[in-house]
Order: C-alpha cells, then sequence, then structure tokens
C-alpha cells in the first residue's frame, strides 16, 4: 500500500507570513505548496466581477454553477484556474481581498470548494496555508502549524507587499481592513479562522522570515521524519 501522504497545515490570520512560510517550507522538504486563501480570493473576484454584492449571500451563491474551479500544478505550487483563465495579481487587490473574506462565510461556498482542497492533499505530500485546513480540511494532517503576530506587525508588513505592487495604500487603510477581516473571519459561524486544538502555535512578531523558517522547521522535525 501507498504510503499516506505528508499533509502540513499553516493556519493564522492574514499578514501572518503564512504563504512565505509555506513556499520556503514546501522547499526545503520538497512539498506541494496549496495557498487556500487563492480559492476564496477567485470566487469574491468573479462575485465582483459579475457585479453581485460581497454580502448578497443568495447572488454569490447562484453563481457557483457557472464557476469551474481548477487546480494544476506547477513549480512545486498550485495554481488557480477559473473557467480557463489562469488566476494571478488580480487575486491580490484590497478589494478581492473583503470580496474573500465575506464570501468565505457562506456554507455553500466553502461545502463546494473543500473536495478540491482534500483531493490535492490525498494525492500529494503538501503544505497547505489557510484558515481552516487544521480544523476541518485536514484534520489529520500530521503537523499543524499555526502562525501568528499582532495586527499592527501584520498591517505594517502588508503595506509594505501592497506598495511593491503599485497599490496606493495608507498604513491606516491596511490596519482597518486587517481588524475587519480578523473579525469576520474569526467570529463566523462555520470553520472560523480559530487554532485546532493539536496545532502548535508560533508567534512571528519578532521573527524574520529565516527564524520563523527555523522554529517552524523544528516543529515539524519534531513531529515527522522528514
Ligand atoms: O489567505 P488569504 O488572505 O489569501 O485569504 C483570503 C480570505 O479567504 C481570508 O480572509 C478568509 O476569509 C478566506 N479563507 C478562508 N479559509 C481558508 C483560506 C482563506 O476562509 N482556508
Amino acid at each position: 500500500m501507498r504510503r499516506k501522504r505528508l499533509n502540513i497545515a499553516i493556519d493564522g490570520p492574514s499578514g501572518s507570513g503564512k504563504s512565505t512560510l509555506a513556499k520556503l517550507l514546501a522547499k526545503k522538504y520538497n512539498l506541494i505548496y496549496i495557498d487556500t486563501g487563492a480559492i476564496y480570493r477567485t470566487i469574491g473576484l468573479y462575485a465582483m466581477r459579475a457585479g453581485v454584492d460581497r454580502t448578497d449571500t443568495e447572488g454569490v451563491i447562484s453563481l457557483l454553477p457557472h464557476m469551474k474551479i481548477e487546480m494544476t500544478l506547477e513549480n512545486g505550487g498550485g495554481v488557480v484556474w477559473l473557467n480557463g483563465e489562469r488566476m494571478g495579481d488580480e487575486l491580490r487587490t484590497p478589494e478581492c481581498s473583503l470580496y474573500a473574506s465575506d464570501v468565505s462565510k457562506i456554507p455553500a461556498v466553502r461545502e463546494y470548494i473543500l473536495e478540491l482542497q482534500r483531493g490535492i492533499a490525498r494525492r500529494n505530500d503538501c503544505v497547505m496555508d489557510g484558515r481552516d485546513i487544521g480544523t476541518v480540511i485536514l484534520p489529520k494532517a500530521q503537523v499543524k502549524i499555526f502562525l501568528f503576530a499582532s495586527v499592527e506587525k501584520r498591517a505594517e508588513r502588508r503595506l509594505i507587499e501592497l506598495r511593491e505592487k503599485g497599490e496606493d495604500v495608507t498604513l491606516e487603510q491596511v490596519l482597518e481592513d486587517m481588524r475587519w477581516r480578523d473579525e469576520n473571519d474569526k467570529t463566523r459561524k462555520i470553520a472560523p479562522a480559530i487554532p485546532a486544538p493539536d496545532a502548535v502555535m508560533l508567534d512571528n512578531g519578532g521573527l524574520g522570515i529565516e527564524a520563523t523558517l527555523d522554529a517552524a522547521s523544528e516543529i515539524i522535525e519534531s513531529k515527522v521524519k522528514i
């Protein structure tokens, strides 16, 4: 029988550095990197383009049958496709973040993409980042890390990222969006963004990228032979 795939779950709030860490771990341990936020962002983008308000639950649900979301693997990472269109930087705008956060509260949306995420984890050794990976998507993941830092620290990092992409935003705007999104993600009824009971908490507020990678590697190596 084929051995069980190695699944590493990285959860945490926005701007905690999950994707940076997950990409580095994927490279270090030769795993596939899956960014589940990109899938919610894709559904948000579709709703945005369709002119459906992000809080219009019925409207968003009615769009689902028109969306074909697929993921292919390229250079060790997942690429999301929406009706044959490759998704990229258009998913990263502040408006798309708000859309993603709202559409992700809808149970039918979460259900719609559940199997897509689980299927990838069944077929690949992977590190998957999101909000509910350790709690809902991969409750049996061999390693679960909950990465976090203060909202101020996370907003500072996100500001640098957005400015590098040419977005004209202020720290206050980023901070406000982030506070709103934290609350929205944490308090929703379904799959709230909270740590799994068996997740290892990793506060990287005072850590740089290398130190975060070292700390996460230590956690992983204490749990699995890799
Ligand atoms: O991680 P990222 O910021 O790209 O995620 C965008 C939004 O998608 C989050 O604010 C969250 O509401 C939602 N999300 C989720 N569950 C996941 C990943 C993302 O609800 N596993």
